[in-house]
């Protein structure tokens, strides 16, 4: 298999613009579009996947790539929704790899979370206590002892023992976005164009204008531009574009260290260390409201950093290679944004997902493409739907306004 390379960084591999209409127009080549493109481009549509700048430049070119499982308790349509999302993963990932040559760098490693009191461990013990009837019995949630590996984590930190989930895994970011690129690019369905954004859409027109100066002509438009998403939909939803989605900010690293790929993702106070394989760990992240540059790293990621060497004394002196920030995109609701516009079926808005949408983005492409083939089968949470997401922009309107 070829190596990762981040595929923002490879040169601009763009189709000429055929001028008939597409069936579907996909904004933003980001994990959700490009998963949208590649697998809409399977059901034999004829698409336009459009990217401001290219596949993988805005959050999901990062360095993390944790697929973090929601707690195996107070089951709900959004946990059925992640749950059948990781299960179907690593088929996804390995037909993509079977196409492409290219690792995604996929492993089930599990998670350990290191415990520091009695009390956490009796809720912990207690968040599992039905895992066999959510997770149908195929993964666990424990509480061990003692890290597996010497130092993985640092006993120190565990006085209580650990949470073992088997369900948690990781995907190399960047890797699984050159694969998605790789296939869109092979796939005679699809015109890719990268450098050209999305400027505006007239849905009843059914007509997209771009920053190029063309207009298209669309069946169906994906609205899945990140962060962006947000400006396009709130004027119609007549609701502000901060109250319905705003970025966080977050800030993540790579450092140099020769750790078992197999070993567990550890989790502790809001740091991921993960191992990679290849020599290499990420460490993570941030989450930041308030920022005053978007894109650069700071005093934050270090201390980050700091925390996670303490916590796994193994990577103590690994050399950092790279430091790395981007905006996530956060709907109001927090959960994913999928569903179709009020009075324009033909518009379908797909973002957010905040800190798990690496794991879910290919099932909410699914939802996209059955919105496009005017069927949808899969079940998708109300709390995804637009409505849950204004009635929460809604709220978060009226607050501003009182305070
Ligand atoms: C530090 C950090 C760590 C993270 N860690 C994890 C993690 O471990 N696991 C996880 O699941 N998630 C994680 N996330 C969140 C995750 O990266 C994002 O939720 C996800 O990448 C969002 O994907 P997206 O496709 O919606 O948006 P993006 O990746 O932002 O893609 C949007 C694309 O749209 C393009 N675009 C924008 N405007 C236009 C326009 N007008 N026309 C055309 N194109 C346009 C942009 O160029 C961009 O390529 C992390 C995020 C950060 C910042």
């Amino acid at each position: 298999m070829s190596s990762a390379d981040n595929p923002a960084s490879v040169n601009s591999q763009s189709h000429s613009i055929n001028s008939s209409a597409y069936d579907l127009v996909v904004v933003g080549g980001g994990i959700i579009g490009a998963w949208t493109a590649y697998k809409a481009g399977k059901r034999g549509l004829k698409i336009l996947l459009l990217d401001a700048q290219k596949i993988g430049s805005g959050a999901s070119g990062g360095l993390l790539g944790a697929l973090m499982p929601h707690m195996p308790e107070r089951w709900d349509g959004k946990k059925q929704f992640q749950f059948e999302a990781l299960e179907d993963m690593p088929l996804e990932i390995a037909q993509l790899q079977n196409e492409t040559g290219i690792d995604c760098g996929f492993n089930r490693c599990g998670r350990l979370a290191p415990i520091m009191n009695e009390t956490k461990r009796g809720q912990m013990l207690g968040h599992g206590a039905n895992v066999d009837e959510f997770w149908l019995g195929k993964y666990q949630w424990q509480i061990v002892d003692q890290p597996f590996e010497t130092d993985w984590p640092s006993a120190d930190k565990a006085i209580c023992g650990l949470v073992y989930d088997s369900l948690s895994a990781r995907v190399n970011p960047r890797g699984l976005l050159n694969a998605l690129r790789s296939a869109i690019i092979k796939d005679d369905n699809i015109t890719l164009l990268e450098g050209t954004a999305l400027t505006s859409y007239d849905a009843e027109a059914k007509q997209a204008f771009l920053s190029d100066g063309q207009s298209i002509s669309f069946s169906h438009i994906v609205l899945s531009a990140g962060n962006n998403t947000f400006g396009f939909i709130a004027p119609e939803l007549d609701v502000a574009t901060l109250a319905l989605g705003r970025p966080i900010k977050g800030q993540a690293a790579m450092l140099s260290a020769d750790i078992d790929p197999d070993w567990p993702i550890v989790f502790d106070n809001g740091v991921y260390v993960i191992s990679h394989g290849n020599g290499k760990v990420a460490i993570g992240s941030t989450s930041e409201l308030e920022f005053s540059d978007p894109y650069a790293t700071d005093q934050k990621i270090d201390d980050a950093i700091k925390r996670a060497r303490e916590l796994c004394p193994l990577i103590k002196d690994a050399p950092v290679i790279e430091k790395w920030a981007g905006l996530r995109p956060r709907a109001a609701g927090r959960d994913p944004l999928i569903d179709v516009m009020p009075d324009h079926p033909n518009v379908i808005v797909s973002t957010s997902g905040f800190k798990i949408t690496f794991g879910v983005a290919h099932k909410m492409a699914d939802v996209a493409i059955e919105h496009v083939m005017g069927k949808l089968t899969t079940t998708v949470p109300d709390s995804f739907k637009i409505a849950a997401h204004l009635a929460k922009a809604r709220r978060a309107e009226i607050q501003d306004n009182l305070s």
